[in-house]
């Protein structure tokens, strides 16, 4: 069964989540099912909450869509030295279906994290791995895109939700 995938406005979307203290078989079980969640949607990136888990954890796969897979399992995500050098780009999110909002962010960032084994990685992330890799972290704060944005755009996402709203 494909664990299903929650959307705003779910409570669990939107609080801070815990960190992982146990790295056994049921955590590699939930980023194995939260892989296939992610795949099968389809989206490169996913988070625990967004799978009703209020854990640190999220997958990503930034090149499976271009016949490039790379699945990245990350727990305990820690972001730093974000570049001074920013990028604008459309981000979807699994949670807000059907919609993408205009965010800036560093370029480049470095990520430390722990594997399922535990073991701590260290990696400097640019290109759209960059992006992907702190909206994901990002949910782990409970923050989704739509909070990023400022007064102007959250007046035009709510009307856009709204317009959705009323074709429903
Ligand atoms: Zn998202």
């Amino acid at each position: 069964m494909t664990r299903p995938i929650l959307c705003w406005p779910d409570p669990v979307l939107l609080r801070p989540a815990a960190p992982v203290e146990r790295f056994d078989d049921a955590l590699a079980e939930l980023a194995r099912e939260m892989l296939d969640a992610m795949y099968a949607a389809p989206g490169r990136g996913l988070a625990a909450p967004q799978v009703g888990v209020a854990l640190r954890l999220f997958v990503m796969d930034v090149g499976w869509k271009d016949g490039r897979p790379e699945p990245r399992v990350v727990v305990n995500p820690r972001l730093s030295e974000p570049s001074e050098e920013r990028v604008e780009r459309e981000e979807g999110c699994l949670s807000l279906p059907g919609f993408t909002v205009l965010l800036s962010r560093p370029a480049e960032v470095t990520i430390e994290y722990q594997g399922l084994d535990g073991a701590l990685r260290r990696e400097r992330l640019a290109g759209f791995a960059a992006t992907c890799a702190q909206h994901e972290a990002d949910h782990l704060d409970g923050i989704l895109t739509v909070h990023r944005l400022d007064a102007a755009g959250r007046a035009s996402v709510a009307r856009a939700l709204a317009a959705v709203k009323a074709r429903t």
